[in-house]
């Protein structure tokens, strides 16, 4: 059993409490416009290129055995590109190859710390997570499922038992506002966290705040409302930020533009949700 995983993040401070290594599976079936792990649609593996970066030194093209546009993800061009311009995103893992290099960074993690798995939706490949979070378990890790929840419940049957902490985003309540920046439906995605809250699962909900999508006191006061009556532990609001941009380009895809919120924008919108 093997799944695409397009990187593994260490010592990251926010994927979860504590000191966590994140784990992030590549393929997702959510389009966020904002998206700033665009590189994760994909489930394929795939080349990304920093055209940026370039130097136009030709290396790429005299090393790679095929020619550029017939590529077969050998990554030979990655390892001699002088300038890290060409990137392969996505490589082939055994849950015993993860879970190895998860332990490495154990004893960074102390009481708090942990793992955490996330893409993409990491969750689309439950049967690999399933075997992922056993052999964690097994070794003490502690475990986080970052996710957008917009898959079968009897997904996260598979994995609740295994999991310590969900990481649940929710974007908005308004169905047509979800269908207009995500592509998608939010039924599922709502329904799957009332379970889950009535499961008693330790849930975070994280909420993208977007300029231009979901900045708005309506929309906010219906997300208030709907999490008010559910078992959640708190709720993280997170600004949007133009840091992903660069990747939309790199992996083939054409960027929205949103407007970074201000400090002041940020605190209202989190007011929302002290307690
Ligand atoms: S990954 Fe391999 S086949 Fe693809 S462009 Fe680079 S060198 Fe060529
Ligand atoms: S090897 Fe890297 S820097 Fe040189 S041409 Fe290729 S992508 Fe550009």
């Amino acid at each position: 059993m093997k799944a695409l995983i397009f990187d593994i993040q260490r010592g990251s401070y926010v994927d979860g409490p504590g000191i966590r290594t994140t784990v992030f599976f590549k393929g997702c079936n959510l389009r966020c416009k904002w998206c700033h792990n665009p590189e994760s649609r994909s489930t394929s593996a795939q080349i990304l290129f920093y055209k940026d970066k370039c130097i136009s030194c030709g290396k790429c093209a005299q090393v790679c055995p095929h020619g550029l546009k017939k590529c077969t993800l050998c990554g030979k061009c990655e390892t001699f590109c002088p300038t890290s311009a060409r990137k392969l995103c996505g490589v082939l893992y055994t849950p015993d190859e993860i879970v190895s290099e998860i332990l490495k960074d154990k004893p960074y993690y102390g009481n708090s710390g942990g793992v955490t798995f996330s893409g993409g939706e990491c969750m689309l490949n439950v049967g690999f997570l399933e075997e992922c979070l056993r052999l964690c378990k097994s070794s003490g890790v502690n475990i986080a499922v970052d996710t957008a929840g917009n898959v079968k419940w009897a997904s996260f049957e598979r994995v609740l038992p295994l999991t310590d902490l969900f990481l649940y985003d929710v974007k908005c309540v308004s169905p047509d506002l979800h269908v207009l920046g995500t592509g998608a439906d939010n039924r599922l995605i709502l329904d799957n966290l009332a379970k889950l809250s009535r499961s008693g699962a330790k849930i975070i909900v994280r909420v993208p705040l977007i300029p231009g999508f979901n900045d708005d006191e309506r929309e906010f006061v219906k997300i208030a409302d709907l999490l008010s009556g559910l078992n959640i532990v708190k709720v993280e609001v997170l600004p949007y930020h133009s840091m992903g941009e660069h990747k939309w380009a790199a992996a083939g895809l054409s960027p929205t533009r949103y407007r970074v919120p201000s400090a002041s924008e940020i605190e209202k919108f989190r007011g929302f949700f002290a307690k």
